[in-house]
């Protein structure tokens, strides 16, 4: 069966004064139809910019894509034109950023704006798309949707504008959704009601969707798995009930222990020490290895690959992969 979405050993570099930059460094991951990839990283882990690769929204210069594929549905998405490229962005796959503010125009309202996909790209009439608004609305559940469709984007909360931003990503029927850091900017409860909704809307259309977090906490319900990446590489990939139970690298394990635990109250989180480097100096080996309470003099030279992680009799775990030496180490938590 053809991926929906199948990202080969990408790979993109920024050129900046002070050098080049690699921000994503051999990255593979995919998703299927109706499934949900989480994508883990602190900030410049890369993980959005292979994102912004993937939806052809790389800002460049200074950013090029150097290396790799990015198939969809078995099409090559850099041999495109740039004309067909456009039109799969619109039509087939779409992205939701963290800054629904930032992102809808404050002076149209989100009818109109809602109402507007359908206008440009399906030639609707203005009552027809005012419908389809609506229709929307209600989709991404935003109470009382006939009622304010005439409203400005400032008029409603920030957990509703989020609705907005997934409604109009919706709007086409795409297969593939992306979501940067949807929930960040909201807090706590909005974001569970927010992660709900990206979950049974992926059920109800059979669409793929990839989560882009730092927070393991707020995926951990509704990804089927997840890939780790750090420095611009992939770290750990594991269906995400394995992960939590048995981290394969000792970076997942940091973030892990990192979740602040409601049993935990009062201890002192176990955060991972010191940051994560820059990209225009990451260290040779291992990129985790100056952070890392498990380093060997191996790893402070030798570049682990994304080894695939087995049981003990050496069959492959399907879906484990970890770039750490001592992975079956770090999965039997032995030291
Ligand atoms: Fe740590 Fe070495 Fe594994 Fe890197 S390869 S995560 S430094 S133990
Ligand atoms: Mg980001």
């Amino acid at each position: 069966m053809t991926a929906l979405l199948d990202v080969r050993d990408l790979t993109v570099e920024f050129r900046t004064r002070e050098g080049v930059a690699r921000a994503v460094n051999g990255v593979s991951y995919g998703v299927e139809a109706g499934e949900t990839l989480a994508v883990l990283g602190e900030s410049g882990s890369g993980k959005s910019v292979t994102a912004q690769a993937v939806m052809g929204i790389l800002d460049s210069p200074p950013g090029f894509v150097t290396g790799g594929q990015v198939l969809f549905q078995g099409e090559d998405l850099l041999t495109l034109g740039r004309e067909a490229r456009r039109r799969v962005r619109g039509e087939r796959m779409a992205m939701i950023f963290q800054d629904a503010l930032s992102s809808l125009n404050p002076v149209l309202s989100v009818g109109f704006q809602l109402g507007e996909m359908f206008r440009v790209h399906r030639g609707a009439r203005r009552t027809a798309a005012r419908a389809a608004a609506i229709e929307l609305m209600e989709r991404v559940r935003i109470p009382a949707a006939r009622a304010r469709v005439n409203d400005y984007p400032h008029q409603f909360s920030g957990g509703m504008r989020q609705r907005i931003m997934i409604a109009m990503a919706l709007a086409l029927g795409p297969e593939l959704i992306i979501a940067d850091e949807p929930t960040t900017a909201l807090d706590v409860t909005v974001q569970a009601q927010v992660m709900d909704l990206l979950a049974e809307l992926r059920e109800e259309t059979g669409m793929g969707l990839i989560l882009i977090t730092h927070d393991l906490g707020v995926v951990a319900d509704v990804a089927d798995k997840i890939a780790v990446m750090y420095a611009g590489r992939i770290m750990e990939t594991a269906p995400v009930h394995d992960l939590y139970k048995a981290p394969a690298h000792p970076y997942t394990r940091g973030l892990l222990d990192s979740i602040p635990r409601l049993d935990q109250k009062g201890l002192e989180l176990s955060a991972i020490r010191g940051t994560p480097p820059s990209l225009l100096a990451i260290p040779p080996g291992c990129p985790f290895h100056p952070r890392c309470p498990r380093a060997q003099d191996v790893c402070r030279t030798d570049r682990p690959p994304l080894y695939e992680v087995t049981d003990d009799a050496g069959r492959p775990l399907a879906g484990r992969g970890s770039a750490c030496h001592f992975w079956r180490d770090q999965l039997h938590d032995r030291s």
